[in-house]
């Protein structure tokens, strides 16, 4: 995109207000639905790639989107106190990592990472937004100039690692040949 001479790109953010937050969960169901294949075909929150950390204890919900798939366990983590209680380490990351189940699709185990709903034809705002009626979740769009080369990191990158890491390349090369023909 150009702006004035200057390459600019939209930059997408959910933005989260935790006091609005019932803990419903149908974000979770929405982004799962929309992600079905084919869409809207079924229902299972273990593919949403949006996650209510839940206490119910303290009313706190906190939505959590999936971020990047990493390889490793990390060894830099953080603890959060709210309202008096200590959250363990990974309660609040976005990540999908060797160390739990969170965001792996339940049936291959390969990665989920929110994708802003991107589609064609483009949808609207979020499902997961669109699906919000407490006013917790909103979508908010702003363009920034683009100093270097963007590269975009898609899911089935992510997901290609994976399964090449798993079978090895030329398992997987076949497995696309031998499927591209049925
Ligand atoms: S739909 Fe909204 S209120 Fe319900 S759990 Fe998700 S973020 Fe919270
Ligand atoms: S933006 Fe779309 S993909 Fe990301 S968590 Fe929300 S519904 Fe799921």
């Amino acid at each position: 995109m150009e702006n004035n001479g200057k390459k600019t790109r939209i930059v997408k953010n959910i933005k989260v207000d935790t006091k609005k937050c019932v803990g419903c969960k149908a974000c979770e169901i929405a982004c799962s639905a929309f992600h079905a294949t084919p869409r809207y075909s079924s229902i299972n929150t273990g593919r949403s790639r949006i996650m209510v950390v839940a206490d119910e204890m303290l009313d706190i919900f906190v939505p959590i989107r999936a971020g990047d798939h990493t390889e490793a366990e990390c060894n830099g983590r953080n603890s959060y106190i709210i309202d008096g209680k200590e959250y363990s380490e990974c309660t609040f990351c976005p990540a999908s990592c060797p160390s739990r189940d969170a965001f792996k699709d339940p049936d291959s185990g390969l990665p989920l990472k929110c994708d802003m709903c991107e589609s064609d034809p483009p949808v609207e705002k979020p499902m997961c937004v669109d699906a919000c009626t407490f006013g917790a979740l909103t979508y908010e769009e702003r363009e920034v100039e683009v100093t270097e080369p963007v590269t975009t990191v898609t899911d089935m990158d992510e997901g290609l690692k994976t399964l090449i890491k798993r079978y090895g390349l030329k398992k997987v090369m076949d497995t696309v040949v031998r499927v591209s023909k049925e």
